[in-house]
């Protein structure tokens, strides 16, 4: 098993997201003997962006909200990174995940910085035209940033497909048809086939990874919290590998039976009440027992720092892959590495969505159509080269593959910044 360095900084779970992901790479930093001058450098992000974004609500009313984007390291290409509306989205949140994004898209090896966006609303209180305008005017007021060679966004938490719709449009009104602006639009606009699952799929490739690699027993038991984009894909496809889902939840709470979970028949009853709830031949779970479960393995796949220092010791499944972004605190990690269980992170992970974002900006640049089974063939390949690389260098160096997958990472950004002459 991976030792924990004894040097490596800690912070307490209710420090900000930002400190928390910053820990990680100041321990690859010193651990690849970065400069003081670099590690400032890539620790700071490069560009922050404040902005209100005031909506004209249903009822004639005008409601002004807060809008981010956070640009933090281009040093290996434009920025990249999803746009995410949600209660929580502040300029730490943001910040954090911009961060995560550099060191992710250098992990994977695609040419993009890192970069993060979000409004601070709740979009399931909003109308359909109601989001349009926000969308609209938030991207009114951060267009001058972006750009197909500048920064590129993409769908988070609480957006999608139609919202990259209504961002390509507004660009598009003062730059002219701009569709390699952002990824994963819908399929008629540009986006391209098997974007909308990817990060699903590519969680999915890296869950039978880690199975044969730990020598598990094929057809693994899965918990998985959040049944959004991410959640349900993984649902979706992880049956067709022969694996078994025994609880979901979203924010309602969750549902869990213990012989499996008919997906194709939850989707059908999410679709008709909105939520998870109430499914039948189900014993109801909140969130937090979820992750409790006796499951080979749980797939947090919804919100930030759900296991943390007060239920890591109650983890029962013996692999956490991390298909949300940092859903487990620093020293929660280092409890799961000393029980010995493999932490799979979200770097690696989720970066099957920025992956096949990649492709589709590639295909809207050469305005050239990848077929469905190229993309992910090419995604399997990216995402298992990735694993399989992170694996052998935690085993080389006796680090966690989390400590691994930033060491990559950070060593790319690293490089790129030097060989550009940043520093
Ligand atoms: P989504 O908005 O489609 O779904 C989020 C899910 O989480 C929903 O089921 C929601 O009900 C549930 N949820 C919200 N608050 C919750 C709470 N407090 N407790 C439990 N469940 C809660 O979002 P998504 O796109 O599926 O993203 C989920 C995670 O995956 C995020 O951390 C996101 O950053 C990460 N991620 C997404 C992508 C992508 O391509 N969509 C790519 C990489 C990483």
């Amino acid at each position: 098993m991976a030792k924990q360095p004894t040097d490596m900084y800690l912070p307490p779970d209710d420090a900000g997201a930002f400190a928390q992901v910053s820990c990680y790479f100041d321990w690859a930093s010193d651990h690849l003997g970065l400069s003081d001058d670099v590690h400032d450098l890539l620790g700071t992000p490069w560009r922050e962006i404040r902005v209100s974004v005031p909506v004209r609500l249903d009822n004639g009313r005008v409601r002004t909200y807060t809008g981010y984007r956070v640009q933090y390291n281009g040093a290996r290409g434009p920025y990249k990174g999803g746009i995410r509306y949600h209660q929580a989205a502040d300029l730490d949140e943001i910040r954090a995940l911009a961060a995560l994004m550099t060191w992710k898209t250098a992990l994977v090896d695609i040419p993009f910085g890192g970069a993060k966006g979000g409004v601070q609303c709740s979009p399931k209180d909003l109308s359909e035209r109601e989001l349009n305008r926000l969308t609209r005017r938030f991207t009114q007021n951060i267009e001058h940033l972006l750009g197909p060679t500048r920064d590129i966004p993409a769908p988070d938490m609480g957006t999608n497909a139609q919202t990259m719709a209504w961002i390509m449009d507004s660009y598009g009104q003062i730059h002219g048809h701009t569709p390699a602006i952002v990824t994963g639009k819908p399929i008629e606009l540009g986006g391209s086939l098997g974007r909308d699952a990817a990060t699903g799929r590519g969680t999915v490739f890296v869950l039978d990874e880690v199975i044969s690699r730990y020598e598990m027993k094929a057809g693994a038991t899965l918990a998985i919290q959040g049944f959004g984009n991410v959640g349900s894909w993984v649902a979706r496809l992880a049956p067709l590998a022969g694996h078994t889902v025994i609880a979901v939840s979203d924010v309602s709470g969750g549902i869990y039976n213990p012989g499996g979970l008919d997906i194709r028949r939850l989707m059908g009853h999410v679709k008709e009440t909105g939520s998870v709830h109430g499914f039948s031949g189900t014993d109801e779970v909140t969130n937090e027992e979820l992750l409790e479960l006796p499951c080979d393995v749980l797939i947090p796949a919804a919100i930030e720092k759900v296991i943390h220092e007060r239920n890591a010791d109650k983890i029962q499944a013996r692999i956490v892959l991390e298909a949300a972004n940092h859903p487990v605190t620093p020293i929660a990690g280092h409890i799961l590495t000393e029980r010995g269980i493999v932490g799979v992170p979200d770097l690696l992970t989720n970066s099957g969505g920025v992956i096949v974002s990649y492709f589709e900006w590639a295909q809207n640049i050469q305005q050239f159509r990848w077929e469905e089974d190229r993309v992910n063939a090419e995604l399997k390949r990216i995402i298992t080269d990735g694993f399989r690389a992170v694996c052998e260098r935690a085993e080389a160096d006796n680090i966690t593959l989390r400590q691994a997958a930033f060491a990559i990472g950070v060593a790319r950004v690293a490089r790129a910044a030097d060989l550009r002459g940043f520093v």
